[in-house]
């Protein structure tokens, strides 16, 4: 019997919230597209990431229902508030239960936190937002018999990032691990010394053997080919190094990548990474937080 009868997956990437400001180069800013993926058997389903605002929570609700399966469980890969946000409204819709690791809980506790310093800045209609996450023993649980493994990957362009791994369908769900014809958000490097840990990550997802790859940021016109996406993914923070090499100012790396990924959405992204990490290297006694705060800002 194919392991997979009976299961499949779907995936919906929303639309970025509005938001005010503009880029060096003059475009408006806007936030990355953020995909959720919706696991399901017969019966059963178990949704991943349902997004930052209270209009996306709708949407992706909507989206759900009309696949007419039970939602059990909402995973969050890590703790970036434009992944979860809105998980307590999906939950209270469809009484699903939330859950994650505990890295992954403490960062949501920290996005939570800066909140009104950050997110509420930027976006309006985000709604409360409080933790109820928990976490499954052994990092695992199922979806109609069918194992749903939660993989500690360490840090990527957050701290404490894991995916979701469902063998019998040969998928991963990446979060933020890997990216998918978007701008990666490389201001981590600042925290943790550079991309090493990311690289590290990325091997990790390699060895789970994935055919399919569901990147937390992506293109939706673009396929789920986990070989294309892990070595795309590899290929920019190699890009990245390069340009650090080469550019002095933030404006100039910015350029840089612009000019390497013209197809690449998600400028905004790159732009508040850029900032942060050419901020650190123009202010190596400043405080990151503060850093950070000015580089979205
Ligand atoms: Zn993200």
């Amino acid at each position: 019997m194919n392991p997979a009868e009976n299961l499949t997956y779907d995936v919906f990437v929303n639309d970025p919230p509005p938001q005010d400001g503009l880029l060096p180069n003059g475009e408006p800013k806007l936030f990355s597209p953020m995909a959720s993926t919706l696991i399901y058997g017969s019966r059963d389903a178990v949704l991943t990431d349902p997004g930052m605002t209270a209009d996306q929570a709708r949407v992706l609700g909507d989206w759900v229902a009309a696949k007419g399966r039970n939602l059990t469980d909402i995973f969050i890969t890590h703790g970036h508030g434009d992944h979860w946000f809105a998980a307590g409204l999906l939950a209270e819709r469809f009484g699903a239960r939330i859950v994650a690791s505990a890295g992954t809980i403490t960062q949501m506790h920290a996005s939570a936190a800066t909140r009104p310093f950050l997110w509420d800045k930027l976006y309006t209609g985000i709604p409360p937002s409080p933790v109820t996450a928990v976490t499954v023993p052994g990092n695992r649980f199922t979806l109609e018999g069918h194992d749903l493994a939660i993989v500690e990957v360490g840090p990527t362009d957050s701290a404490d990032s894991t995916v979701l791994h469902i063998p019998d369908l040969e998928l991963v769900v990446a979060g933020d691990v890997i990216y998918n014809g978007v701008h990666m958000y490389l201001a981590q490097a600042a925290v943790v010394g550079g991309f090493g840990p990311w690289r590290n990550a990325i091997d990790m997802v390699q060895a789970l053997k994935p055919r399919h790859i569901v990147a937390g940021h992506q293109n939706h016109r673009l396929s789920d080919d986990a070989e294309r996406t892990i070595a795309e993914t590899r290929q920019y923070l190699d890009d990245a190094d390069e340009l650090l090499r080469t550019e002095n100012t933030a404006v100039g790396f910015f350029n840089a990548k612009v000019d390497r990924y013209p197809d690449h959405l998600g400028r905004t992204v790159l732009w508040a990474g850029t900032s942060v990490l050419y901020g650190v290297r123009q202010h190596p006694r400043a405080d990151l937080a503060q850093i950070i705060l000015a580089a979205w800002l």
